[in-house]
């Protein structure tokens, strides 16, 4: 980490709620191992042409009564994580029996906005609480989706789709990168599902431009720390990276991410963006 504390200071206990959300997360993961088997898919021959990712394309196989046991655990722990947001979690608690969590689980790997905006209307909550807690409810399946894949994730430059920023395994957006220390290379880092994937050294992401006078980072005055931002001239677009080749320890990719969100700010300050819009 750095030596001086960053220029921004995050609200207290802000950390702290993710690094427990993490941690909430990884037990659920290892729980939910036992259960929940996804069938292996070519992810080859899925991403092959295709412009989505593989959990768009395939049905993972989550099964309901599962999904709304982790959820129910999910709502318990945010309401004593979150107390400030006890009222409307209680609201969920009260309502979430009679979810139909299949429906659930296939309109969040579709990316059907709608039908959240339906839902959290139906039950009296705001769209991004309720889609907050079903995107932490899924990440522990998810992250048991992308395990198979670890080892065999295309390079960005032979994946099909315009935007190489997107998760070729659950579809997400990153804004998260790290330099390898051993050879450099560049992957990216999924938070949602922690699936990684190469990216070439001198590219964005966001619009695939490569001309190297226009791919540059900003310089933090006197920051010695390895985090860095990358940005795009063609674009505007930033990407946090994790830089290793110092020899800075491999870190938490996931946590790293809310950390420095003093860096977003700083990027956003300068006009940039993550395209996260
Ligand atoms: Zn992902
Ligand atoms: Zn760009």
């Amino acid at each position: 980490m750095t030596n001086q504390p960053p220029p921004v200071v995050l609200p207290e206990g802000y950390v702290d709620f993710f690094r427990d959300l993490e941690n909430w997360q990884n037990q659920e993961l290892i729980k939910l191992k036992q259960v929940y088997q996804p069938p292996r898919q070519d992810i080859g021959k899925a991403l092959d042409g295709n412009k989505r990712a593989l959990l768009q394309q395939v049905n993972p196989g989550i099964d309901a009564g599962s999904l709304r046991d982790t959820y129910m655990r999910f709502l318990a722990w945010l309401q004593n994580a979150r107390p400030a947001v006890s009222a409307e979690i209680a609201r969920l608690l009260k309502q979430a029996e009679t979810f139909d969590f299949q429906e659930i689980a296939a309109a969040f790997t579709r990316g059907n906005d709608v039908y959240f905006e339906g839902l959290a209307e139906q039950t009296g909550v705001t769209n991004e609480l309720l889609f907050f807690t079903i995107d932490h409810a899924l990440r522990p399946y998810l992250r048991i989706f992308a395990l198979p894949y670890e080892e065999e994730l295309p390079n960005a430059d032979s994946l099909p789709w315009d935007f190489p920023a997107n998760c070729p395994v659950c579809g997400a957006k990153s804004h998260f990168c790290r330099l390898t220390f051993d050879e450099g290379h560049r992957l990216m880092f999924c938070d949602r599902c922690f699936s990684e994937w190469w990216i070439r050294y001198i590219f964005c992401p966001y619009c695939g431009h490569d001309r190297p006078g226009d791919i540059g980072f900003i310089t933090i005055e006197n920051d010695k720390s390895p985090f860095k931002v990358y940005v795009c001239e063609k674009c505007k677009g930033y990407l946090k990276t994790y830089d290793e080749r110092d020899g800075a320890p491999s870190t938490d990719l996931y946590i790293a991410n809310v950390e420095t969100i003093y860096l977003d700010m700083l990027a956003q300050e300068k006009g940039y963006t993550n395209h996260d819009e």
